[in-house]
């Protein structure tokens, strides 16, 4: 039976966060189940944009300072990596601004922690039975001797939900990530593929930043919704398991518990896992604004159709960023050919004035 720890963790100072995620480790068995002496230990953060911590689109540096002090004090090696969303900021000056603007720069001061500014990938099979061949991930994620995942609770626009599992995305680096897009147009087997990641990856431990997460319209332009829990598992899945049950989502309408359920990896059901500390009654966050229960078929059947509204600037982001070139500037705004688009949702997600809506 998977084991998924749900701790209370009321604000991001930092002596309080790191007092629960020192809990919810030791609740699991302690650091030292997970990371021997001289380990190279990728942390793996949601650093979706170059965005300030108060937006909640990001782990909060609280998080993963606190994580990555375990990590040291159990002789590990700890270095913080991630491709952010699109292609266009995967060098090493925009990851300089990134590890800056999310506070990723002082958690390495503060902890010793190493900060990512290889960007090269490299391909890798995928696991047997999985829906891709190979895998093309970021190098360091394929020298690292353990990879902790550190995922923000959000909604999305794509699968309704992004918390463990889909975090891992960005471990593909740059703008490999659109061509995955173009490649597996379909949700359902993007989704797949998502799993394929996952169970390439084998996270050792799984914290789920859920102090603040992020409700409505994101995984960028939501609302910051303050729950303060974290999420803790061995088992990405049953982390999104737990996750999905305290903000009331049924786990079956994501699309990455349905992969996982489809190869028998996971029952999808919360009563099948092994609840420590809070229990998910207790810990249920009421009034989550979550997409409504049918959305993922509604998308599958008929995707809705993304338009910029009238926040939209024509700064061409979205332009950059669409993997099959759907996207024009014109008259100082973006037009979509909805031919050719996709429905990935990537200019939605990356829309730095949140005028993408979908239709
Ligand atoms: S990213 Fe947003 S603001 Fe920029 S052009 Fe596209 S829709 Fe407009
Ligand atoms: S227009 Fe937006 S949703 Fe459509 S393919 Fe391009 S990035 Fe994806």
């Amino acid at each position: 039976m998977p084991r998924v720890y749900i701790g209370r963790c009321r604000s991001y100072d930092p002596a309080e966060v790191a007092a629960a995620v020192q809990q919810a480790v030791q609740a699991l068995g302690g650091m030292h189940r997970y990371v021997q002496p001289g380990q190279r230990v990728l942390l793996k953060p949601n650093l979706l944009l170059l965005k300030p911590p108060e937006t909640a689109i990001c782990t909060h540096p609280a998080v993963v300072q606190a994580v990555a002090a375990l990590v040291r004090e159990a002789g590990g090696v700890p270095l913080i990596a991630d491709s952010p969303g699109g292609g266009a900021l995967h060098n090493e000056p925009s990851l300089r601004s990134l590890y800056r603007i999310t506070g990723m720069e002082a958690v390495a001061r503060a902890t010793g922690a190493h900060l990512n500014m290889d960007c090269r990938g490299l391909q890798v099979p995928g696991p047997k039975g999985g829906t891709v061949e190979t895998l093309d991930v970021m190098r360091p994620a394929v020298e690292a001797d353990v990879i902790i995942n550190l995922p923000k609770l959000k909604t999305h626009g794509l699968l309704r939900y992004t918390g463990a599992v889909k975090n891992l995305f960005g471990l593909v680096p740059g703008r490999t990530k659109l061509e995955y897009h173009a490649r597996l147009r379909d949700a359902a087997r993007f989704a797949e593929m998502l799993l394929d990641l996952a169970l390439w990856a084998r996270p050792a431990l799984t914290i789920i930043d859920a102090i603040v997460g992020m409700e409505g319209d994101g995984p960028s332009a939501g609302r910051p919704k303050p729950m303060g829990l974290l999420v803790a598992s061995d088992d990405c899945t049953a982390a999104d398991v737990a996750a999905l049950d305290l903000i009331g989502m049924a786990a079956e309408t994501v699309l990455t518990v349905r992969a996982a359920v489809g190869r028998g990896l996971s029952t999808g059901k919360a009563g099948d896992l092994e609840v420590l500390g809070e229990s998910l009654a207790a810990a249920h966050v009421p009034d989550f604004d979550a997409p409504s229960p049918g959305f993922s078929d509604v998308m599958l059947e008929r995707p809705g159709d993304p338009q910029a509204t009238d926040r939209c600037t024509g700064c061409g982001v979205c332009a950059e960023n669409c993997p099959v070139g759907a996207i024009a500037i014109e008259g100082r705004r973006a037009h979509t050919d909805l031919e050719r688009c996709i429905r990935c949702y990537c200019c939605q997600e990356l829309c730095p004035q949140h005028a993408v809506e979908l239709r």
